[in-house]
């Protein structure tokens, strides 16, 4: 007899990755309420939604009456928001995996502590403190604000001792770390998915081109590959999922240096690098992630060819020039162009005759 699965699924955050989320559920007989602060989120559409801020306890209230369980899509939900559903009902991933995941100081510490490689760090407090630890890690170096950073924000580059103070003044106040600059040969990501009972799969690395912090174009598999280097990420990943006891998908974002792995940060969900997958990959990083929170076995990562995904960043080109485009696969999200915003993205193969 088939166990009793959950079918509704709350997600908080309604941006383009529970959309697809969503899109990726739908065959698999679940269905969707989302829970976001902005009106326009690009999955208001794609079930359920209740626009309110994440720690309206009212809304966190409705929001939950009749779901089976809760995910995010979101990193920068409040960890106690999660902490507050899971007394209710399951959630996943774990809301101890969020709470690090939002704290560049704690996340680099957990990578230390578990034996990943990551760049030289200093916690920094005060102007003192960035001098001296600038000192120590040499120039050029990057100062990050310690919470709420992603896509490039919340960074300086400080290139010689002359720059400390204007970082200073751009950043200072709130809780820094000064990072080591590492001159890398390519960015690597790895997503990776533990199921209830423990199963890990993970998906071949990928190799990400960003600018000014924001990602353009990811290929997968990384072209030139190293198995070795595919072993050590795996073994990366499987220690964070483990250290959690995590349940969902898990993405780590890697600096390679010739043979050398350094993890940059994770992120406790589906990641834009992981958008080929939908084409490309047996099992779509999304589909795993719902098999992985709702009990499900876990589907092949194995790729099915090779694949670029070429984000759609601040205006929309036209769609028809690009679907005469032999092959092309087209994902819009229904949002309003903006410079610097994510607005869909494209993916196709390479390597076909
Ligand atoms: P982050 O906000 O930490 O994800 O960083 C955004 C982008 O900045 C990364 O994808 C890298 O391209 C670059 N970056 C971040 N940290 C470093 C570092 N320590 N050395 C060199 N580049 C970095």
């Amino acid at each position: 007899m088939s166990p009793q699965r959950p079918q509704k699924i709350g997600i908080l955050g309604a941006g383009q990755l529970g959309r697809m989320l969503a899109l990726a559920g739908y065959p698999l007989g679940f269905e969707f309420r989302f829970l976001d602060p902005n009106p326009d989120s690009p999955s208001r559409h794609l079930g359920e939604f209740i626009n309110a801020d994440y720690d309206d306890r009212a809304a966190l209230t409705e929001f939950v009456a009749g779901l089976d369980l809760v995910t995010f899509e979101f990193e920068n939900v409040p960890a106690s928001v999660l902490d507050f559903l899971d007394e209710q009902l399951p959630t996943a991933p774990p809301s101890a995996a969020l709470a690090t995941g939002q704290d560049r100081l704690h996340e680099k510490r957990l990578f230390t502590e578990l034996g990943i490689g990551t760049p030289p760090f200093e916690r920094v407090d005060s102007y003192e403190e960035l001098e001296t630890a600038a000192k120590g890690l040499g120039f050029p170096a990057l100062i990050k604000t310690q919470h709420l950073g992603y896509d490039g924000k919340g960074q300086y580059l400080v290139r010689e001792e002359s720059d400390l103070q204007m970082a200073w003044s751009e950043l200072g106040g709130v809780p820094l770390i000064l990072e080591g600059f590492i001159d890398f040969d390519r960015e690597l990501s790895v997503i990776a998915a533990r199921g209830a009972d423990g199963d890990i799969v993970v998906y071949p690395l990928t190799e990400n081109h960003h600018e000014g912090g924001i990602l353009r174009d990811s290929r997968a598999p990384a072209p030139d590959l190293d198995p070795r280097l595919q072993e050590r990420a795996e073994g990366y990943a499987r220690q964070i999922l483990e250290y959690f006891d995590y349940t969902g998908i898990l993405t780590i974002e890697l600096f390679q240096i010739g043979d050398e792995l350094l993890a940059n940060e994770f992120a406790p969900r589906v990641h834009n690098s992981g958008h080929w997958t939908i084409e490309g990959a047996v099992t779509s990083q999304f589909e795993n992630h719902l098999r992985a929170i709702t009990g499900l076995p876990l589907g092949s990562t194995d790729p099915l060819g090779e694949f670029v995904m070429q984000n759609i960043i601040g205006s929309i080109p036209d769609t028809a020039d690009l679907l005469a485009l032999e092959g092309r696969h087209l994902h819009l999200y229904g949002k309003a162009p903006r410079p610097g915003r994510k607005l869909g993205h494209i993916t196709w193969r390479t390597d076909r005759p």
